[in-house]
């Protein structure tokens, strides 16, 4: 029969009925149940029925001897206590009784006080018997349980379809699944515990996974990612996440590894189609928009025409945008190739910037703006760069400071160094300038501010994307002030050449 945890059962063996219904008299107040018996045989068979904890046994029994029976119970019932009932006459057999196991001794005739404080010390080594074994099996129960959740963490992580790897605060590898030991190519018994360098060989991953920031990330805030190309068909999109302990320590980074091959191949595609449209595109639009130019100057002379001629000129212009979306189009897929500027060389940037000069004073002088283009004295550090590059970056910045601002504006160029280390060039303008969500966006593809001033001046929302792709190529920067209604300013900074360039 199960028992509640405080309760113990008793046995009273002895063949004296006062002794035996004294006994239970007392200790039944103690919170024991009693059960009692005459002699040993039946006293051994109320214990292979009740779950008996405290045996007070009478040595001098007729019928089955009380020794004997002590000794039948530490054989069956290891934890019971025995408590051995004597009168003085026998008090050696109850030393001997002591020596084979039993746990105390009470002289007969006892008091009531003696019986209690025997019984009381026979319970506490009960319940603490009983506490020891409880605590003993709820640590092998956790034991059980983590090694369960452990092994389930480890199923679940083996099933991803990603690549994980963690790393702790010293970028040592704590942990990693298959697939990501599969694509970094590393022999299956490879140990972890290592440094990340000595799993990972492309230096910019383990230089990204050493810059994650070493906090929670803000709301909103992208989970910083690095495109890993493993080989031409090969590309993954790696994210790096900081581990945070609930006390806000940083504990190390999960790295997450996202086989991207087929979208990266799709993009491919979809960028070789648009390269060679455009390129289609580029000279049967070229020619008709110079058969119209011709057709346009033939008019000027014919003063009869003027309305063909301002039809004329706007599909002339309209040809123009085409030609220039076209040709944004194709620096754009030349960038994304890689295989775009590599005419790289040592140049100067005022050489470059004083002969595109004159075009931009052309185009300013259109719209009656004023034009300045400022240049130190003494020459600037050179630069190690493709000059188509570098044109298209400053044709673009100036074109747009002079469409972006209105007739009578002032443009200025200016280029300084502050150190030998790099090379500054400032496109200013006093403009339409642009609010805070628009600055944020211009160099996203196909962004342009649609507004009252700009909803009719043309363009493709490419050349800002265009000019801080080729910026970012040869390790520079680009910034930008801005103001609605007083002009922006963009800053250009582009490396100088370094000795081993
Ligand atoms: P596009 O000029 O072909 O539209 P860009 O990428 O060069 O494309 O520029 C994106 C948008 O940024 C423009 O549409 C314009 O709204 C804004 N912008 C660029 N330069 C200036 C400037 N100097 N002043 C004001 N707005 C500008």
């Amino acid at each position: 029969m199960p028992i509640s945890e405080n309760e113990v059962n008793v046995l009273v063996v002895d063949d004296e009925e006062n002794i035996r219904t004294a006994v239970e008299r007392i200790i039944s107040k103690l919170g024991c149940r009693v059960f009692k018996a005459a002699d040993g045989e039946s006293g051994l068979k109320i214990m292979e029925q009740e779950y008996i904890g405290i045996v007070f046994l009478d040595l001098k029994m007729p019928g089955k001897d009380g020794m004997d029976v002590q000794k039948e119970i530490r054989e069956k019932y290891r934890d019971v206590l025995v408590i051995i009932i004597t009168g003085y006459a026998t008090i050696e057999v109850a030393i001997e009784s002591m020596k084979q196991g039993a746990y105390d001794f009470i002289p007969k005739p006892f008091e009531a006080e003696q019986l209690r404080m025997v019984t009381k010390r026979a319970l506490e080594k009960i319940y603490l018997t009983r506490e020891t074994a409880r605590l003993q099996e709820e640590r092998s129960r956790t034991l059980m349980d983590l090694s369960t959740e452990k092994s389930r963490t480890q199923t679940i992580l083996e099933a991803l379809p990603n690549g994980v790897l963690v790393t702790n605060t010293n970028v040592q590898v704590v942990l990693m699944n298959q697939v990501a030991r599969n694509l970094l190519m590393l022999e299956g018994d490879k140990p972890i515990g290592g440094y990340l360098e000595d799993y990972v060989t492309d230096r910019g991953l383990c230089e990204f996974v050493r810059n994650i920031p070493q906090k929670n990330l803000q709301e909103g805030e992208e989970i910083p990612s690095y495109e890993l190309q493993w080989d031409k068909d090969n590309y993954y999109l790696v994210k790096g996440n900081p581990i945070i302990g609930e006390d806000g320590n940083f504990l190390g980074v999960a790295v997450v590894f996202s086989d991207i091959s087929s979208i990266k191949i799709l993009d491919n595609l979809k960028s070789e189609f648009v390269a060679k449209v455009s390129h289609e595109l580029r000279s049967p639009l070229s020619t008709i928009h110079e058969q119209m130019a011709m057709v346009v100057q033939d008019m000027l002379e014919d003063e009869e025409s003027d309305e063909d001629k301002q039809i004329l000129s706007r599909a002339k212009e309209r040809t123009r945008n085409m030609i220039t979306l076209v040709e944004d189009l194709l620096d754009l897929s030349r960038l994304e190739s890689g295989v775009a500027f590599q005419d790289e060389k040592s140049l100067q940037v005022e050489d470059l910037l004083y002969s595109l000069q004159q075009d931009w004073i052309v185009q300013a002088e259109e719209k009656s703006q004023d034009f300045e283009l400022v240049l130190p004295e003494q020459p600037l550090p050179p630069v190690y760069a493709d000059s188509r590059a570098l044109e298209s970056v400053f044709n673009n910045l100036v074109s747009n400071a002079v469409k972006y601002t209105p007739e009578q504006g002032r443009i200025r160029v200016e280029a300084w160094s502050e150190s030998s280390e790099e090379v500054i060039v400032k496109v200013e303008d006093n403009g339409f300038g642009m609010d805070e969500e628009a600055q944020k966006r211009i160099f996203e593809r196909f962004y342009r501010v649609k507004d009252d001033k700009t909803r009719f001046i043309g363009g493709t929302g490419l050349g800002l994307p265009i000019v801080k792709g080729i910026l970012d190529d040869l390790g520079g920067s680009i910034n930008l002030a801005s103001e609605p209604g007083k002009g922006s300013a963009f800053e250009v900074r582009i490396p100088a050449e370094s000795d081993s360039s």
